[in-house]
C-alpha cells in the first residue's frame, strides 16, 4: 500500500471493500492512476479474516466458489492460485430434529441421504428442467436477472415446487448466506444461486483466510488507511470530497460503500440511484468458536464444512460454518466454528452484551453440536448490523435500469453488494463494471 504524497490521482475510489478494490485495481491494470480512501484501519470491509493464536477466523464472509469468474480470476493475476483450496464436498441441513449430511455435488445424495423424499426428488428434477432455461446467464450480475425478479421467492417455490421446497431448501439458504427470508426476498436470487450450483462449481476458500485476497490486492494499489470520507458533491466538471483534512476535488470517482452510508455522504442523488441507494441491509452476528483438542463432532457433521438450519428446526441459528472442513491446514488443534444467527436474531441481538450472546448461542448449539458449550477454549464475536443488502422484488430491475441510463461522463459511480449479487463476487463484479465505465470514457476498450 503506498502513502497519498503521489501526485493527484484520475479517479478516487471511496471504499476498501472488495467492490472498491477491485475497481481500482482493474484501472490501475489499464494505466488509469487511482487512489483509494478507506475510513478504516484496514482493507477488506466484509472480507477479512483475524488471527487469533495461529488460528484463521473468517469475520464475515466465509466461502468462495469456484464459479466465482471475477475472483477466479483476481485470484490467478495475484498468484494465489495455489492457496485457492476446495472445502470438504460435505455440507448438512437439519429435517425433523435430524442432522443430515450430504454432498453437495452429488444431487442424488440428498436421496439417500433422506434429506429429500422420492416424490420431492422427483418434482425437483421435473420442474428444474423447465427451470434451466432461465439459468444460462451471468451468475455475477444481478441486473441481468430482472425479468424473474417479479415475485417474492416463498411463493413462487411454494407454487413451483412445494412448501417442502421453501422450507428445507430456500429459506435455509437465504437465512444461512444473507439472513433474509423467503417472504421479503425475490425469487431471482434464489434462481440465479440454483443456476451457479448446477453448474459444477465446487466451494472453496484461500488458505490463511478470505480476507488474503483484498489484502493482495491492496499491495499493489495507492489505498490511504484511516480517511473517512464525509461528503460527496458532484459538480460540473469534477467531485468535490469532503475529508477529515478538507475538501479536495476529483475528476471521477467510484464510491464503493454500503448504501446507507453511501445516501448519507451525497448532497444530491438522480432518481436511479436514490432507488438503490434507499436498499436496506439483513444483521447478523458471527460468534466465531475455537474449541479444545479434545472436542470432536458428531458423525453426522464429520467433515461437514457448513450446516444449515431451517426455520422450522431453529431458534436463533442459521448456519455453522466448520474451519476444520473449509481448509484441512486449518485449526490443526482443535476445530474452530462460527456461528450465525438469521436475520430476526441478528437485528434484536447486535445490541446485548457479549456474555449473554454466548449463554444464548452456546444453548441451541449445544443440540446440534454436542458437549459443545464445555469445549470452548476461546471465542471472538463480530456484530454485522449491516451484513447483506436485503433483495426484495424491485432491487435486479433497480440495477439494470441504473445501468442502462449511467451514462459513460458520470463522474460519480456507485459500486458494491448492492449494485449487483448480495456476495463478494457480486460487489467484484460492480467494482469492475463501474472500472469499465470510466475506462469507456477515456477511449479505452473494454471487453
Ligand atoms: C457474516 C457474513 C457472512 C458472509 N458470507 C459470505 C460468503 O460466504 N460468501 C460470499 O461471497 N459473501 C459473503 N458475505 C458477503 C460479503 O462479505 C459482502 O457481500 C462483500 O464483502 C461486500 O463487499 P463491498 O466491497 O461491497 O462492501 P464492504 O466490504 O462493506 O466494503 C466497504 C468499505 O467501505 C468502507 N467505508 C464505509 N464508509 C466509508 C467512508 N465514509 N469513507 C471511506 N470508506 C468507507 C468500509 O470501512 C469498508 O471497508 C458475508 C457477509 C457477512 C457479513
Amino acid at each position: 500500500m503506498a502513502g497519498h504524497s503521489t501526485p493527484d490521482p484520475q479517479v478516487l475510489v471511496i471504499g476498501a471493500g472488495i467492490a472498491g478494490l477491485t475497481a481500482a485495481f482493474v484501472l490501475q491494470q489499464r494505466g488509469v492512476s487511482v487512489r483509494v480512501l478507506e475510513s478504516t484501519a484496514r482493507v477488506g470491509g466484509r472480507m477479512t479474516t483475524d488471527l487469533v493464536g495461529g488460528r484463521v477466523i473468517d469475520r464475515g464472509a466465509q466461502f468462495l466458489s469456484t464459479g466465482y469468474p471475477m475472483l477466479s480470476s483476481l485470484v490467478r493475476r495475484l498468484g494465489l492460485s495455489s492457496e485457492w483450496v476446495r472445502t470438504t464436498p460435505w455440507t448438512a441441513v437439519v429435517r425433523e430434529g435430524r442432522v443430515i449430511r450430504f454432498r453437495y455435488d452429488d444431487p442424488l445424495s440428498s436421496l439417500w441421504s433422506g434429506l429429500l423424499r422420492p416424490q420431492e426428488i422427483w418434482t425437483l428434477a421435473r420442474q428444474s428442467l423447465g427451470a434451466l432455461s432461465t439459468v444460462r446467464r451471468p451468475i455475477n450480475d444481478y441486473g441481468r436477472w430482472s425479468d424473474v425478479d417479479v415475485t417474492d421467492a416463498a411463493s413462487w417455490y411454494d407454487q413451483q415446487f412445494g412448501p417442502w421446497m421453501t422450507e428445507y431448501l430456500v429459506e435455509p439458504m437465504l437465512q444461512g448466506f444473507y439472513f433474509q427470508s423467503p417472504e421479503e426476498t425475490s425469487c431471482a436470487l434464489p434462481r440465479a444461486i440454483a443456476g451457479f450450483l448446477t453448474q459444477g462449481a465446487h466451494t472453496s476458500t484461500l488458505r490463511g483466510g478470505i480476507g488474503r485476497l483484498p489484502s493482495a490486492l491492496a499491495q499493489h494499489l495507492d489505498v490511504c488507511l484511516n480517511q473517512a470520507v464525509l461528503a460527496i458533491e458532484p459538480q460540473r466538471d469534477s467531485v468535490a470530497i469532503e475529508t477529515p483534512e478538507g475538501w479536495i476535488q476529483a475528476g471521477r470517482v467510484i464510491l464503493a460503500i454500503p448504501a446507507p452510508q453511501a445516501l448519507q455522504l451525497l448532497r444530491s442523488t438522480s432518481e436511479a440511484e436514490r432507488l438503490l441507494l434507499s436498499t436496506t441491509y439483513s444483521s447478523t452476528l458471527n460468534l466465531s468458536l475455537g474449541l479444545d483438542g479434545g472436542w470432536r463432532p458428531p458423525d453426522s457433521l464429520n467433515d461437514v464444512y457448513g450446516l444449515l438450519i431451517p426455520r422450522l428446526e431453529r431458534r436463533r441459528i442459521a448456519a455453522v460454518a466448520f474451519e476444520k472442513a473449509k481448509d484441512s491446514a486449518r485449526t490443526l488443534d482443535g476445530h474452530l466454528v462460527n456461528v450465525m444467527v438469521d436475520g430476526r436474531s441478528g437485528a434484536e441481538m447486535i445490541a446485548w452484551d457479549e456474555a449473554r450472546i454466548l449463554q444464548e448461542i452456546l444453548q441451541e448449539l449445544d443440540r446440534w453440536l454436542p458437549g459443545v458449550s464445555g469445549a470452548v477454549d476461546f471465542h471472538r464475536l463480530y456484530r454485522w448490523e449491516r451484513a447483506e443488502p436485503r433483495s426484495p422484488v424491485g432491487r435486479a430491475s433497480a440495477i439494470a435500469h441504473y445501468r442502462a441510463v449511467a451514462s459513460t461522463d458520470q463522474r460519480l459511480l456507485l459500486a458494491g453488494d448492492y449494485m449487483s449479487m448480495p456476495f463478494t463476487e457480486g460487489a467484484a463484479e460492480s467494482g469492475r463494471w463501474a472500472a469499465h465505465r470510466v475506462l469507456h470514457h477515456l477511449g479505452q476498450d473494454v471487453a
